[in-house]
């Protein structure tokens, strides 16, 4: 049975920093996803507060938006077969230090000793998120 998705990805400002966006990118296509939107943006306090808005009141969550404020993250639009579950099987658990080793955050990052997670991407976590965080990133889309 078909069940083709589309999902929300982020490579946060510690990936665009870091020059990891292409070989992010490159996994992406890799495992077989379609890049339908690709854009640089600069995130602002309203986007991040409706895409968080799950994490608000969490000790972590002014550290959170002030670190996606630091620099552009690149959104992007994935589609493929199962790719919501499939991107998050490739980006690994939240926290670097145990991500298996293979995926994104296991592979490419590290814990910086910091009151938030810098683990290099975002991606939905299910068909509801990914349809509300697509219209918060590309209305329209
Ligand atoms: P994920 O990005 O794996 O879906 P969550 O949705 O739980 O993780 O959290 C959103 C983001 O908030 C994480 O990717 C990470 O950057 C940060 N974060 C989550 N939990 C913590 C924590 N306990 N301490 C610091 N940062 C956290
Ligand atoms: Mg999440």
């Amino acid at each position: 049975m078909t069940d083709v998705q589309r999902s929300l990805v982020l490579v946060k400002p510690d990936g665009v920093r870091r020059g990891l966006s292409g070989e992010i990118l490159r996994r992406i296509e890799a495992k077989g996803y379609t890049l339908t939107a690709v854009e640089l943006r600069t995130a602002t306090t309203e986007i991040l507060a409706e895409h968080y808005a799950e994490h608000e009141g969490k000790p972590f969550y002014g550290p959170l938006v002030e670190f996606m404020l630091s620099g552009p993250v690149l959104a992007v639009v994935i589609e493929g077969q199962r790719c919501i579950e499939g991107f998050r099987s490739l980006a690994g658990a939240t926290d670097p230090t145990l991500a298996a080793p293979g995926t994104i955050r296991g592979d490419l990052g590290r814990d910086w000793g910091l009151a938030v997670q810098q683990n290099l991407v975002h991606g939905s976590d299910s068909e509801e998120s990914a349809a509300r965080e697509i219209g918060i990133w590309f209305p329209g889309l």
